[in-house]
């Protein structure tokens, strides 16, 4: 099973993919963990190109196609071998990151990155997108709390505004809404093991099928 986790800053998606990796174990179901951008070597050297450097170093397209490059090698370098071996994979963001950042937040269109993505990746997609939906100035604080002031973070996130922010969350949600087979909102609000419980929900029904 392939299994993604998207949402914006600070909603926790970290530490729920922890969380279920030790459920996973504790079933016996084999698994890696991987994350986006980034995942395999080149991907994460695009990743660093990406991220580094002034906030309005690249357009959205730059971004949009460097993300996208790099998740074709993570899908045919990592995700693809692991999946025919057996193994689950659970990815912290994958294609509908480019989506709602890009897409939605970037002013680039929805529907263009889905067109890109399908150009990219034809029709390999998630078996269960799980989406971590939290209030957004909650989910800043928790961010910025997380990755200290000091390195540049604070400043990034903030400078994007509350507006952009807000755009994210509604666009996951938008998706959440019209995927609703592959893409479950769960209500990241509460506290870790109230989180945990509700993804554990959504999960057994994979393991017993
Ligand atoms: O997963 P995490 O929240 O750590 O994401 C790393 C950063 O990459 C985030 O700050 C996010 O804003 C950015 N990102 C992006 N476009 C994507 C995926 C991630 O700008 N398609």
């Amino acid at each position: 099973k392939f299994i993604t986790f998207e949402g914006g800053e600070g909603s926790g998606k970290s530490t729920q993919i922890k969380t279920l990796s030790l459920f996973l174990k504790g079933r016996g179901i084999d698994h890696i963990i991987t994350r986006e951008p980034g995942g395999s070597d080149g991907a994460e050297e695009l990743r660093t190109l990406m991220l580094t450097g002034d906030t309005d170093r690249w357009t959205a397209m730059s971004e949009a196609l460097m993300v996208t490059a790099g998740r074709v090698d993570h899908v045919e370098k990592l995700i693809k071998p692991a999946l025919e071996q057996g193994q689950w994979v659970i990815s912290d963001r994958f294609y509908d990151s480019t989506k709602v950042y890009q897409g939605v937040a970037g002013g680039l269109g929805l529907e263009n990155m889905v067109n890109l993505q399908k150009l990219a990746l034809g029709d390999f997609t998630p078996d269960l997108t799980l989406i971590l939906d939290i209030d957004v100035q909650k989910g800043l604080a928790r961010a910025i709390q997380r990755e200290g002031a000091n390195n540049g973070n604070e400043d990034r996130f903030e400078r994007k505004g509350l507006k952009y922010h807000q755009a994210l969350r509604e666009a996951y949600k938008a998706i959440a809404m019209s995927e609703s087979d592959r893409c479950k909102l769960v209500d990241a609000s509460g506290t870790i093991d109230q989180i945990a419980d509700a993804i554990q929900q959504v999960i057994e029904p994979l393991i017993a099928g």
